[in-house]
């Protein structure tokens, strides 16, 4: 191996997305936060995708980027609102290039057991965890296609795209059915060079579970539905968001890369 050779495959290994240029939506807050932080750190362009209420946020994030050497842009779009995100692909395109790494992360989930259900409950849920990645899909699809470039889309599922969840059927319909959606777009884009993976948190620390983690007893019945017996954090979700968007996992598509400390693997877990 030549010098030159060596040096190259550094920079690779040091920065493994250089060049890239990615969109995580809901990208201000938890896991969405620390993937944005990885990705820069890992060489890509970041657009942090955020809503309304979070720009203040926003503009934080991606000044703390810059600060860091990265290169980001803050976008604003509700992910369920298709003139939005169509808007959205358009200025990324216009404003740092063709997205080639789209990472569907934005998410919410409240309980509410099914008697209690309303609609709008259950549309609030499946438009923002299910709808959104689809419109953002579409367009980060179409834009690659269109543009000739390979790329790649992470949706970030949970452990319950594959365990039950009582008093969350519509997160958990959410969940499954964006697994379902990325192992057939998966299929679908194989041959355009776009691969489409899920990563599937386990439980980790950020403000969508700030009431379990407050609460002691409720903490402690958690942990002991971990066989690792410890909350995660973001960016361990985001090392595999970054590892699934990589070269390294070229030949990987449709595949769930589970973060979870073993918990999809528990028995006990219903
Ligand atoms: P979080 O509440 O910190 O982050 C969710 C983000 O999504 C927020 O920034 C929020 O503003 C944004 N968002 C919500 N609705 C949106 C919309 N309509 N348009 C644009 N942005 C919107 O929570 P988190 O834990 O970081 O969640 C991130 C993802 O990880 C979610 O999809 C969630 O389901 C998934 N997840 C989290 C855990 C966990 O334990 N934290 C476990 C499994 C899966």
């Amino acid at each position: 191996m030549s010098d030159s050779d060596t040096t190259e495959a550094e920079a690779t290994a040091a920065q493994p997305l250089a060049g890239r240029r990615a969109l995580v939506t809901g990208a201000t807050s938890g896991i969405g936060r620390a993937c944005a932080q990885r990705l820069a750190a890992d060489g890509a362009t970041v657009v942090v995708n955020h809503r309304e209420h979070s720009a203040d946020d926003a503009d934080e994030l991606v000044a703390e980027l810059e600060a860091a050497g990265g290169r980001a842009i803050a976008l604003v779009a509700d992910v369920s609102d298709e003139a939005a995100v169509r808007k959205m692909f358009v200025d990324a395109a216009e404003q740092v290039g063709v997205i080639d790494l789209l990472v569907n992360n934005a998410g919410v989930e409240e309980q509410v057991e099914l008697m209690d259900m309303s609609l709008d409950q259950w549309h609030t849920v499946i438009e923002t965890n299910l709808t959104g990645p689809f419109l953002c899909s579409r367009e980060a699809a179409r834009g690659m296609v269109e543009a000739g470039v390979p790329g790649v889309i992470v949706n970030i599922t949970s452990v319950h795209e594959r365990i039950p969840w009582p008093g969350f059927s519509h997160y958990c319909a959410s969940k499954g059915g964006l697994k379902l959606m990325s192992q057939t777009l998966a299929r679908e884009l194989a041959t355009k060079g776009i691969r489409v993976v899920q990563v599937a948190p386990g439980a980790i620390v950020t403000p969508i579970n700030k009431d379990v983690l407050e609460d002691e007893e409720k903490h402690a019945e958690l942990i002991a539905q971990v066989p690792m017996a410890r909350i995660g954090e973001a960016p361990e979700i985001a090392a595999a968001v970054s590892w699934m968007a990589s070269d390294q996992a070229s030949y990987v598509t449709g595949e769930t890369l589970f973060v979870d400390g073993g918990m999809q693997l528990y028995p006990g877990v219903t």
